[in-house]
């Protein structure tokens, strides 16, 4: 359990160190440097143990994300079973759990989630960021599109709160819009990222851009090496918009935490999320200039 300085603040929870979805913007390749890996980020996983949490009270009203630099729903979970084992250990802590997840694995444990639910504020979270599964195999080697979409549908009507994360969002690729049409019905939430390229990948997601969609090359040197943020701020509009259209609150922070009602999820605008910590529904962000 470690201290956590994502935008949500909290506990961040990886049961595995290296994620087999392998995906091509992967921020978290960074923890290679921790553990002393060489191998290609994705091709390897390391298994952590740790001793029983014998007082998981002490985790009570804290936030608890499971998931933050390895998917705790990778494939080789189904062998060893370490993220159910938190999950049991944290059933009765009175902690506010968020699963991040781009896998349908989730469905093993729906018994178990149910009964979290009772005891703590949980949520669960899928990121997509294409109805395309094209793109997504081009992108990573997690559950298809349509299996997490299922995943997220039959996790909503077990009375659990859901989020769709539309992240990264990749310019000119991914269709908010459309991605909103979808889940609309089946979550509670949708938080927008925008795709940010640092380190290694970012070489990695431009040849990409350059092979397979090479009409959005100029728009990505734009955004990417002259750091113009137009594109970005105007999508966030077409956000605020869309949220006008269809009854749905606009917010930069998701909590406090609540539930939507059906058909009308909260939009939650994460672009550029190192402005967001502290904004509590504002508007305002850390940067100057901006509001
Ligand atoms: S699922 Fe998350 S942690 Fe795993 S490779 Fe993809 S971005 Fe990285």
């Amino acid at each position: 359990m470690t201290k956590s300085s994502a935008p949500l603040g909290g506990y961040a929870v990886n049961p595995y160190v290296g994620c087999p979805h392998a995906c091509r913007y992967c921020y978290a390749s960074f923890m290679k440097r921790f553990t002393g890996h060489t191998e290609a980020w994705g091709s390897f996983l390391d298994v952590k143990n740790w001793p029983p949490i014998t007082n998981p009270r002490r985790y009570a009203g804290q936030k608890v994300i499971i998931g933050t630099v390895t998917d705790g729903y990778n494939p080789l979970e189904e062998r060893y079973g370490k993220t159910r084992r938190i999950l049991e250990e944290l059933k009765d802590s009175g902690a506010e759990i968020l699963i991040c997840t781009k896998s349908d694995l989730v469905l093993r444990d729906l018994e178990l989630l149910r009964e979290l639910n009772q005891s703590t504020r949980l949520t669960v979270s899928w990121s997509v960021n294409t109805l395309d599964e094209a793109f997504k195999e081009d992108m990573d080697a997690a559950s298809g599109i349509a299996a997490r979409l299922e995943a997220m549908k039959q996790v909503y009507e077990a009375g659990i709160r859901t989020v769709c994360f539309i992240s990264p969002v990749f310019p000119g690729i991914t269709d908010i819009e459309a991605i909103f049409h979808r889940v609309k019905d089946q979550c509670d939430l949708i938080w927008l990222e925008n795709l940010n390229l640092r380190g290694g990948f970012k070489k990695t997601v431009m040849d990409y851009i350059g092979e397979k969609y090479p009409a959005l090359v100029p728009l990505y040197d734009e955004i990417y090496n002259k750091r113009n943020r137009s594109y970005f701020e105007l999508l966030e509009q077409q956000a605020a918009e869309l949220a006008r259209r269809y009854d749905c609150r606009f917010v930069d922070n998701e909590t406090p935490y609540e539930r939507a009602e059906p058909g009308h999820p909260i939009l939650v605008d994460y672009f550029y999320h190192e402005e967001v910590r502290g904004t509590e529904n504002t508007g305002v962000r850390k940067k100057k200039g901006r509001g």
